[in-house]
């Protein structure tokens, strides 16, 4: 396998939370293959930041899987996410996923109004930010409009876990 299929094994792990493949979502950012030696280096959305350990953990095992006898790194760059990042398909799966990804004027991804205000400071996890849609009354995200750097564990270099 060369770096552009190992790539493509990564981009077909999914993120925990939404059922959608990391390029995506923009969380891929680049696959290396030196020496026998693959380095990931993948950026948490603001979303997946609480996830990033079984983030590692899934590329680890798909790259285990496809890609046997390597040596595998993950490196995270923080704060490199942008919502800019994510794909149309990764939108349209975080809309079906009930998210909407901060950059554009919040919509419900339920009725698509516009009639929607804030419902708190975080949601369901630090990185999110709750709505309230007052067209057909669901509630709904915008993720990536909170900081949540201060709580991404060191990275994990070398060949631990
Ligand atoms: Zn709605």
């Amino acid at each position: 396998m060369n770096a552009d299929q190992l790539a493509d094994v990564v981009a077909g792990v999914s993120d925990p939370e939404i059922d959608v493949g990391l390029r995506d979502l923009g969380v891929l950012r680049s696959v290396s293959l030196t020496d026998g030696r693959i380095r990931v280096h993948l950026t948490p959305t603001r979303l997946s930041c609480p996830a990033v350990g079984e983030i590692a953990r899934r590329v680890r095992a798909a790259l285990a899987e496809a890609a046997p006898g390597h040596g595998i790194e993950v490196v995270w760059e923080r704060g490199a996410w942008q919502p800019a990042a994510v794909t149309a398909a990764g939108r349209d799966a975080l809309r079906r996923g009930g998210y909407r990804v901060a950059g554009t004027a919040p919509r419900c991804p339920y009725c698509d109004s516009e009639d929607v205000e804030q419902a708190g400071r975080f949601g369901g996890a630090v990185c999110k930010v709750p709505y309230d849609c007052r067209g057909c009354g669901s509630t709904f995200d915008v993720i990536g409009t909170a900081g949540c750097n201060a709580m991404l564990p060191t990275p994990v270099r070398g060949g631990s876990r």
